[in-house]
């Protein structure tokens, strides 16, 4: 089936083939988070779009192999680590703990590498590239001893952004703190040390100092993925100028094109404003959890708007999605009662999960692809109160739910019985057996304030969470 993405880069809705010359491999780069705090919703928005979108290719008979950066050295890991008063290692292995944490809430798929720009293997590899560079023509050192990219060597900069490049070049006075630069817009490849960076540094041809952080990716991307990446990702503000810087360095250092196909998500809003940790308006997951909120609630509020429109953040949005996910729940359980144990699947059209997987396919259009699933949900209950599905037929669809689950990762997880729920429920069935019905009722109330709703069947009790 056909997968079209818009592309950042050609502003066109293509039609993917990946670089893979079997036809099988993708190779995806996301840029991934910076370990001086904890990650917000926003950041997660991202996160969970190339979940979505790994998934969708991993469902369509891809083998992903992607890679998610951490950004474990910077302006503000520094500052962190300093006001802290931590080793920067120490310091960012915290935020690296809770990403991973966090990722497993939200049931997003790891990447297969999460390389670290301090690994010594990148951090050299960043400089090879620097010098590689700086031998070409493309960078220079300037006078505060910063290694900076010339823009004016790569004349495809800002065609991502879809910017023009001359007006990134101000004509008027550069301002006091740029006056190192030739041209304003140059950005730093290896910055030299100073006073604010206290014990972080790691030494260089150039001297002293650490890399910026555009290169860092430029260099895990293609030391991990090689030149030609297929599909890179990001929010938009990457797009400028993070990925074009990425491009630039990539480009001059291979000799090849960077990436195929850029997907970039709009950003997650609150009152109109973008959420940022600058502006103070953000939720950490672990805000939202605190509340009452589940994992799989934020996943599906994040998830549930294409990727590139705005999304407006709101608790009414999350009391929208437990809803939304409660129809999901019992729609499995109707479908698991009609089934039994019966593992025979008909052909019923309602289990046609073609359509579910053509929206996706549409440049991951999760509002249309989550319509059929609602549309599907609605004529099943249908169907089933008029008594036209066979035990077949509900198997046949609980099969569908499973693929589709496989993409989204919506369903409930099994909960496991508590050993106290399991004694009451032992209790309540001896005291069945010796038609102590008084007794049974009172076990069963005892139950239910457990939270499981017991159910009598002629296999026995059975249990679900209320
Ligand atoms: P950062 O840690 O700031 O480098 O951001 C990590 C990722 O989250 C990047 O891909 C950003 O583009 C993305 N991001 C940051 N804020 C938002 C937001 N409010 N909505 C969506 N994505 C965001
Ligand atoms: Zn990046």
């Amino acid at each position: 089936m056909a997968i079209r993405f818009l592309n950042t880069y050609t502003r066109a809705l293509e039609e993917f083939r990946p670089l893979d010359p079997a036809g099988k491999t993708v190779k995806i780069y996301t840029c991934g988070p910076t370990v001086y705090n904890y990650a917000h919703i926003g950041n997660f928005r991202a996160y969970l779009f190339e979940d979505l979108l790994q998934r969708h290719l991993e469902a369509s008979g891809y083998q992903v192999n992607r890679v998610m950066n951490l950004t474990d050295v910077d302006d503000k890991t520094i500052r962190g680590c300093r006001a802290a008063g931590l080793p920067l290692a120490q310091f960012t292995q915290k935020f690296k703990d809770a990403f991973f944490e966090d990722l497993k809430t939200l049931r997003i798929k790891p990447a297969t590498t999460f390389p670290a720009a301090t690994d010594p293997v990148y951090i050299a590899r960043m400089i090879g590239m620097i010098g590689h560079l700086v031998e070409h023509g493309y960078a220079y050192q300037a006078e505060d001893k910063s290694v900076y990219f010339r823009l004016n060597k790569f004349p495809d900069y800002g065609k991502l952004a879809h910017l023009n490049l001359e007006e990134l070049r101000p004509t008027g006075r550069i301002a006091n703190d740029e006056y190192e630069k030739e041209s304003v817009g140059d950005f730093a490849l290896w910055k030299a040390w100073d006073e604010a960076d206290g014990d972080v540094a790691w030494e260089s041809p150039w001297g002293k100092g650490r890399p910026g952080w555009h290169i860092e990716c430029s260099a895990m991307a293609t030391g991990l993925l090689g030149d030609e990446i297929d599909i890179h990702c990001g929010g938009v503000d990457n797009i400028f100028p993070h990925h074009e810087a990425e491009i630039a360095q990539a480009e001059c250092c291979t000799g090849h094109k960077f990436v195929r196909t850029w997907l970039h998500c709009a950003h997650l809003m609150v009152e109109g404003q973008k959420m940022s940790k600058s502006a103070g308006n953000f939720f950490t997951l672990r805000d939202l959890l605190q509340k009452g909120w589940s994992g799989r609630e934020i996943r599906y509020v994040l998830l549930s708007v294409n990727y590139r429109l705005p999304l407006n953040f709101t608790f009414e949005s999350l009391a929208a999605a437990r809803s939304a996910l409660g129809r999901i729940d019992e729609w499995i359980a109707r479908l698991a009662e009609k089934a039994g144990s019966g593992q025979n699947a008909s052909a019923h059209p309602l289990a046609d999960p073609t359509r579910f997987a053509e929206a996706l396919g549409d440049d991951l259009n999760i509002s249309g692809a989550l319509g059929v699933l609602f549309e599907m949900i609605r004529e099943t209950n249908r169907a089933l109160d008029r008594g036209e599905l066979t035990p077949a037929d509900a198997r046949a669809l609980l099969n569908t739910w499973e693929k589709i689950n496989a993409t989204l990762q919506f369903q409930r997880e099994e909960e496991a019985i508590s050993q106290a729920v399991l004694d009451l429920v032992e209790a309540r069935a001896a005291a069945r057996a010796a038609k102590n019905w008084a007794e049974s009722d009172a076990l069963r109330a005892k139950i239910d304030a457990a939270g499981w709703s017991v159910k009598d069947s002629k296999e026995g009790q059975k249990l679900s969470r209320k």
